[in-house]
C-alpha cells in the first residue's frame, strides 16, 4: 500500500474505533432488570463503566456537557453520574432552580454524547417531599430517554432499612407515575453497606428496581463482597454506583490490591461501577488537579494518581 493511502486506511480505522465505541446507549439501548442482572434491549447482562462527578454544590464548575463528551470520549465512560448535593448549604434544598440547571447540563450532555448518565440525590439524610418533587419533575422530563438512571438516596447513613424502604417507596411510586421503565438505584443504610438488610426483605410491586452498594477499597473488603454474594444469591441486583481505591474518608493511598480484587469480583458478577469523582479537592479520591479545564481536554498533567488509574482501567474495558 502507498504511504498515503496508509495513512488514510489508519485515519478511517481510528475514526471507525472512535465512533463505534461511543455509542453506547445506540448500542444498548433501554436496559431493564432481569433477575439479579441489568440487561440491554436484547435481554443480555449489561456492564456500565464511568465516573461520579464531586458535589455539584462544591465542584459546579465541572458541570457541563463539555466534560461529559470527554469522559465518555476520552476516558471510555459509557456512564456518568451527576451528584446534586442535597443538604449542605448552597446545595439542592436552598438553590433549587441553579442546581437543576447544573444538573440538566450533565444530563443533556449525556443524552448528546450517547452516554447513561445517572441522576443522583446526593443526600446523606431524608428529605422526603423534596425528592418526591423533583424526581416526579426528571421523570417527565427524562423518562423517555433510555440514557437515564435515578438514585433516589446516595448514601442513608440511617441504622434503618424500613425507614430508607418507606422512603423509597414514595420516591419510586413518584417516579413510576410519570415514568413506568427507567431504572431506579435504591441506597440501603450505613452508606450503601447494608445490603444484607435489603437481600431479607427487598421492596416489591415495582419493576427496574437495583440496589447501591459503596465501596472505598483501602477500608471495605471481603466482608462487604461477602454481604453482596449473599444478595446477589438472594437474587438481589446490585449496581456499584460510588466506588473508589483508597479509604473510606477519600483520602491517603489507594489500594491496589484491594481495589483490583473488587474491580473482578464486580465484573464477574456482571454489576456496573462508577468511580468517584470528578472534582478538584485536595484528597486522593478527586482525580484532578487545579490546573485542569472546567471543560475536559485534560492531559495527564491535569490527572491526579486517581485519575490516571481510573482511566486506564476504563480505557482497558472499551477495548
Ligand atoms: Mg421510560
Amino acid at each position: 500500500m502507498k504511504p498515503k493511502h496508509l495513512i488514510i486506511s489508519a485515519l478511517l480505522l481510528l475514526f471507525a474505533h472512535c465512533f463505534i465505541n461511543a455509542q453506547p446507549v445506540k448500542d444498548n439501548g433501554k436496559l431493564s432488570v432481569q433477575g439479579a442482572f441489568m440487561v440491554n434491549e436484547n435481554g443480555e447482562p449489561t456492564v456500565l463503566r464511568g465516573v461520579s462527578y464531586g458535589w455539584h454544590n462544591w465542584w459546579p464548575r465541572f458541570y457541563n456537557k463539555e466534560s461529559v463528551k470527554w469522559l465518555a470520549e476520552d476516558w471510555k465512560c459509557t456512564v456518568v453520574r451527576a451528584a446534586m448535593g442535597v443538604g449542605p448549604k448552597g446545595s439542592y434544598i436552598d438553590k433549587k432552580a441553579w442546581s437543576k440547571e447544573k444538573i440538566e447540563a450533565v444530563i443533556n450532555g449525556a443524552i448528546e454524547a450517547g452516554i447513561y448518565v445517572i441522576i443522583d440525590w446526593h443526600s446523606h439524610e431524608i428529605h422526603q417531599d423534596e425528592a418526591v418533587s423533583f424526581f416526579s419533575e426528571m421523570a417527565e422530563k427524562y423518562g423517555d430517554y433510555p440514557n437515564v438512571i435515578y438514585e433516589i438516596f446516595n448514601e442513608p447513613v440511617h441504622d434503618s432499612w424500613e425507614d430508607v424502604k418507606a422512603y423509597s417507596i414514595e420516591v419510586i411510586k413518584a417516579i413510576r407515575e410519570k415514568d413506568p421503565d427507567n431504572i431506579i438505584l435504591v441506597g440501603c443504610p450505613h452508606w450503601d453497606q447494608d445490603i444484607h438488610l435489603v437481600a431479607d426483605d427487598p421492596i416489591t410491586g415495582f419493576n427496574n428496581l437495583m440496589y447501591t452498594v459503596h465501596f472505598y477499597a483501602a477500608t471495605h473488603k471481603k466482608e462487604l463482597r461477602d454481604r453482596g454474594d449473599y444478595a446477589i444469591k438472594k437474587g438481589i441486583p446490585i449496581f456499584v454506583s460510588e466506588s473508589a481505591a483508597m479509604k473510606a474518608n477519600g483520602d491517603g493511598e489507594l489500594d491496589y490490591k484491594s481495589w483490583d480484587k473488587w474491580i473482578d469480583w464486580m465484573e464477574k458478577n456482571k454489576i456496573s461501577w462508577i468511580t468517584w469523582s470528578i472534582a478538584d479537592k485536595n484528597e486522593s479520591c478527586s482525580m484532578l488537579k487545579k490546573s485542569a479545564s472546567d471543560t475536559g481536554s485534560w492531559g495527564e498533567n491535569d490527572l491526579k494518581e486517581s485519575g490516571i488509574e481510573t482511566r486506564n482501567r476504563l480505557r482497558s474495558f472499551a477495548d
